[in-house]
């Protein structure tokens, strides 16, 4: 299996090469030449595999430079019972109305991004080791993502991590999920300033290009294809777990949406052959996605008109991995995509709705959005009806869900966070403390390793040169 461009201008390269790489040399996406199939009879015989078996199989469909017993160990290390203590890794847990959750949050940090961040970071190290190489990851998080990234790396042989948050502006639990880590090789800088600004910081960084190579910095967000290809796993998981055995039956799934990286690992599951009826995109009130899967429109939006929502971690104003959606959709033509991405750069937008009758027919694509409002409605009437507590963005995906639940097709809606990460608007919405896993209980009183910095890339590039093992002392 080779890798490609979405915009056409690189070589193919197997796994191994595209893994510790951002952006394709030629700015577009990486994606596999062409998508695995999975055969009904290959599928039949996963069903009574573990989760970490399931993993090994799929991962192997993508990636063929690392050997089968290798990726089983690395998906073993990943998906141990120590780092998902629930009784149960990815459990399914009915809702009513025809719905199910996706349990994908019994991770150190709650909330699905340790499905695939865990993998990362095994197979970061494994690959590193195997080159005798270093890398240097900065990064920028409101929350979710730098927890679930320094949770995967921490304590990691040759990796190390420079995280930038916004000083003040994390909820107290997620600054003492961060700051508590006291591993070596992970680094938490708060910065005076909002994320944007972290962000900027990393943009100056890591695009002087001289300062990037001699440090070896390395990324891990969203559009990294290890990423995507460890997400695929979990719906073929839910599919096997809401299907009877010896049933080719079609399942539905929900997905709080994004950067579009959660639900297009369900494109690729369901372009692999997994019986896929729908995949229903939900947004909150920044709903660029809906909008385009609604008119074909795509219509990114500034960060001064993205709005800051009661579900954070959907709040987005372009979505990084769409461009690989959208290079399937237009039959794979590099051409095509980078002429769209061109009009995007010219005018702000582009139009696909031409291709409209596809995108749900061909597919399988729907959409819709959910507001403040929705989303305390949804966690009280899912509470009093089931006993069940959601959190905010899983709200987004029952609320949007509801409509398209068919008779005879369950609807899984994905579960992208637990509701103690997100304890203000539980209590708004239903007036009780969420509860916190047993693993994470006492982690306030824990104490905090954090360096305070002023908004200033100069001072972030000199802790990197301080704290930075180069290469070649590192070299073995
Ligand atoms: C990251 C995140 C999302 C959005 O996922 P994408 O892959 O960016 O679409 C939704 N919910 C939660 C809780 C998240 O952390």
């Amino acid at each position: 299996m080779k890798y490609i461009s979405t915009r056409g201008g690189m070589a193919p390269q197997p796994f191994c090469d595209i893994l510790l790489e951002g952006l394709a040399p030629d700015g577009g996406l990486t994606m596999p030449e062409s998508v695995p199939k999975v055969s009904a009879a290959t599928l039949e015989g996963w069903r009574a595999l573990g989760y970490a078996e399931l993993a090994a199989e799929i991962l192997g469909t993508f990636i063929d430079d690392i050997p089968a017993d290798d990726l089983l160990q690395l998906t073993r290390a990943a998906y141990a019972p120590e780092v998902f203590p629930g009784p149960e890794m990815v459990p399914v847990k009915p809702l009513n109305g025809g719905m199910s959750l996706l349990g994908l949050s019994e991770g150190p940090t709650l909330a699905f991004k340790d499905m695939a961040m865990q993998f990362l970071g095994q197979v970061f190290e494994y690959v590193l080791t195997r080159r005798g190489a270093t890398l240097n990851i900065l990064g920028a998080t409101s929350g979710d993502t730098g927890s679930a990234a320094e949770y995967a790396m921490r304590g990691k042989r040759g990796v190390t991590v420079f995280m930038l948050s916004p000083q003040g502006r994390m909820s107290a639990f997620q600054r003492a999920q961060m700051y508590s880590l006291q591993d070596s090789n992970i680094h938490n800088i708060a910065i005076d300033g909002v994320f944007d600004d972290c962000q900027d910081i990393v943009k100056t960084l890591a695009g002087d290009l001289e300062f990037k190579n001699a440090y070896r910095l390395g990324a891990v967000n969203s559009i990294n294809w290890a990423r995507i290809a460890a997400q695929v796993v979990y719906y073929f998981w839910g599919w096997l777990r809401a299907t009877p055995a010896g049933s080719s039956a079609h399942v539905s799934f929900c997905v709080p949406s994004g950067n579009f990286g959660n639900i297009l690992a369900g494109h690729i599951a369901r372009e692999m052959g997994l019986p896929v009826r729908r995949l229903v995109l939900a947004t909150n009130e920044n709903n660029v996605l809906e909008e385009f899967f609604r008119t074909g429109v795509y219509r990114p939006r500034s960060s001064a008109q993205t709005h800051a929502t009661s579900s954070p971690s959907m709040d987005i104003s372009k979505a990084s991995n769409f461009e690989r959606f959208v290079f399937d959709l237009v039959g794979r033509d590099p051409q095509r995509v980078k002429s769209l991405w061109g009009e995007l750069e010219s005018r702000g937008q582009f139009d696909l709705g031409a291709l409209k009758p596809q995108f749900e027919q061909r597919y399988g694509f729907v959409s819709g959005t959910s507001s403040h409002a929705d989303r305390l409605a949804t966690i009280r009437r899912v509470y009093q009806e089931t006993g069940v507590l959601i959190d905010p963005h899983t709200a987004d995906g029952v609320k949007v869900a509801a409509p398209f639940v068919e008779e005879g097709v369950p609807m899984l809606v994905l579960e992208t966070a637990l509701p103690a990460k997100f304890a203000e608007t539980i209590r708004e919405a239903v007036g009780i403390e969420p509860p916190v896993p047993e693993h994470l209980a006492g982690l306030d009183a824990l104490p905090q390793r954090v360096v305070n910095m002023a908004c200033d890339a100069e001072q972030v590039r000199n802790y990197i040169r301080e704290f930075a093992p180069l290469p070649d002392s590192e070299a073995p």
